[in-house]
């Protein structure tokens, strides 16, 4: 699990401590993942800047962006692989799965045992390594029904 990282030293710098060993999380990184982490659902970029700009003013869409991606890349928070969408974040990290309406856009979270590598098919358990599931199942939702 994600440790709080500690208070900022005097260079204005958070180190995070454990897990994520010799990673700098800047003001504006921190800033952006702890507003991702406060909001619910699956905001995208937009909404996450509009949210950030309550805690830091200064910041642009622009560095909530690159923040956005460092925070992906160094494994902070992930991103739901939308073909042919603009990008929805993720603080949730343990596995899970999603549904999402075609209709509206919105996405759920499923629980990480309804499709786990149990579920796939022994002849590609024998002949791959599977490093994750990550299922989507597109729906039309309750209320675009
Ligand atoms: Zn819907
Ligand atoms: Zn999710």
């Amino acid at each position: 699990m994600w440790q709080n990282p500690s208070m900022p030293n005097s260079d204005g710098v958070v180190r995070v401590p454990r897990r994520q060993k010799g990673i700098v999380l800047t003001p504006q990184r921190l800033c952006v993942y702890e507003t991702l982490s406060g909001m619910t659902g699956h905001p995208n970029i937009e909404e996450v800047h509009r949210s950030a700009l309550k805690k830091m003013p200064t910041l642009s869409l622009n560095t909530v962006y690159s923040a956005l991606s460092w925070l992906e890349g160094n494994g902070f928070v992930s991103a739901v692989p939308l073909r042919g969408a603009p990008k929805r974040y993720d603080s949730v990290m343990t596995g899970h799965h999603h549904l999402i309406c075609v209709k509206c856009g919105k996405i759920t979270d499923i629980s990480d045992d309804v499709f786990s590598e149990k579920s796939l098919p022994s002849k590609i358990r024998k002949n791959h390594s599977v490093l994750g599931v990550d299922v989507i199942v597109k729906t039309v939702c309750g209320e675009c029904k």
